[in-house]
């Protein structure tokens, strides 16, 4: 009797035994098919979208529903200023997203990984080699945990707040989770800026920021059909600058290379936003203007031409001082040509003929070559005062 009763609570013990591997392997396969699941639809963002916002949002739905985080920050180096900035994030109010940012800045979250600076400009956050979740004591009543983001180029991208309130503690496999949700979304952040920064490189001339020739000619393929299809006017600019030569000679080529980036941006600045401006080659822009015929072409020929003459620059062309002048030729759809090629063509002659007569001029195509005039002298007489 003895002996069965043994048998029986060896027997217990073993069953109990098995039950608590087998709830441990339910757990665990539960735990699986949550990071899974979690992965799986970061992961799927970047498939389905090269929207920054989109996949945010993804990654903030399953912080706050599947992981039942209490609040989240994203916090972005911005490009131009080097400076961290609030750009996303939940259960955080307008004062908590300050005292993070101050913070970041102090280098609060430096102590995390001290051998590796992270105060704030660029050089910040924490190197490759720091890469993970790390828990910050902020208070007593919260859990916070720090991401950074690091670039495939082992550059600072931006970082991630996390946090949940006591009692609610975060058990080891959920940080493990966490971890791994929060780099996979890193690792989607890094190839949307990466993708766009390419995209921006692939259509932008390098020196001056303005579109570059490739991007022009797709544009100005779609902008004819179009003109075409609706019976649109539009117009085209071929502008060069004057005695660009003797500038690089006299001042050196850094010193051309500036005056190249301020004619590019005034420009720009006397242009509407539908216009494209874009640097054809060398010291060459092109300018397109939709839905401008050829008499408000000129206008804004000239106006372009009046704005970099005026524009007191350091130092002009030999024997003019301050000033650097541009020339500039005009064609216009319909009357002119029905292909962009054609169209170009002819502005490219304008251009040669405001060269020829003197430079520092805007001169439009006319069929008859031969009558072509020098059109901006005297629309200057004629246009006083009739300011576009
Ligand atoms: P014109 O009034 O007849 O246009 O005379 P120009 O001297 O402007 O024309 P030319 O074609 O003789 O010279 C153009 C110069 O532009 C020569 C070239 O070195 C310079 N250039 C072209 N691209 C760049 C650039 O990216 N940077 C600098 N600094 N110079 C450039
Ligand atoms: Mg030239
Ligand atoms: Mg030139």
């Amino acid at each position: 009797m003895i002996a069965r009763q043994q048998d029986f609570t060896e027997n217990l013990g073993e069953l109990n035994h098995i039950y608590e591997r087998i709830a441990k392997i339910g757990q665990d396969v539960a735990d699986k098919i949550l990071e899974i699941y979690c992965l799986y639809q970061i992961s799927s963002t970047l498939s389905g979208t090269l929207d920054l916002h989109a996949s945010v949002k993804v990654f903030q739905n399953l912080l706050k529903d599947v992981l039942k985080m209490h609040g989240f920050a994203l916090y972005m180096i911005n490009e131009s200023t080097h400076e961290l900035e609030y750009t996303h994030g939940f259960g955080f109010n307008q004062r908590s997203i300050k005292q993070l940012l101050k913070k970041l800045n102090q280098g609060t979250f430096q102590s995390i990984v001290p051998q590796k600076s992270i105060s704030i400009h660029s050089s910040v956050l924490q190197k490759a080699d720091s890469v993970g979740l790390h828990r910050v004591h902020l208070d007593s009543k919260s859990t916070y945990l720090f991401y950074p983001i690091i670039s495939e180029l082992e550059e600072p991208v931006g970082c991630i707040i996390l946090f949940r309130r006591f009692p609610h503690q975060i058990p080891p496999t959920q940080i493990n989770l966490l971890e791994k949700v929060c780099s996979q979304f890193a690792r989607v952040v890094d190839k949307i800026l990466i993708y766009h920064h390419t995209r921006e490189l692939s259509i932008t001339d390098d020196l001056t920021q303005v579109f570059n020739r490739r991007y022009f000619n797709q544009r100005f393929e779609r902008e004819i059909q179009r003109a075409l299809r609706y019976n649109r006017p539009l117009t085209v600019i071929m502008a060069d600058i004057d005695h660009f030569k003797s500038v690089n000679d006299a001042h050196g080529h850094f010193y051309g290379d500036e005056v190249l980036q301020t004619v590019a941006a005034i420009l720009d600045r006397n242009l509407r936003k539908t216009d494209i401006l874009a640097r054809f080659g060398g010291e060459e822009f092109v300018v397109l203007l939709p839905e401008i015929d050829k008499y408000h072409g000129m206008k804004v020929a000239e106006k372009l031409r009046r704005a970099v003459e005026k524009y007191p620059f350091p130092k002009g062309a030999p024997g003019n001082e301050d000033k650097i002048t541009l020339s500039l030729g005009l064609s216009s759809f319909p009357e002119d040509a029905t292909s962009g090629e054609v169209l170009l063509e002819f502005a490219d002659k304008a251009l040669y003929r405001a060269k020829t007569r003197g430079r520092n001029r805007v001169v439009m195509y006319q069929k008859n070559g031969a009558t072509t005039e020098s059109f901006s002298t005297r629309y200057r007489l004629a246009a006083a005062g009739t300011r576009r």
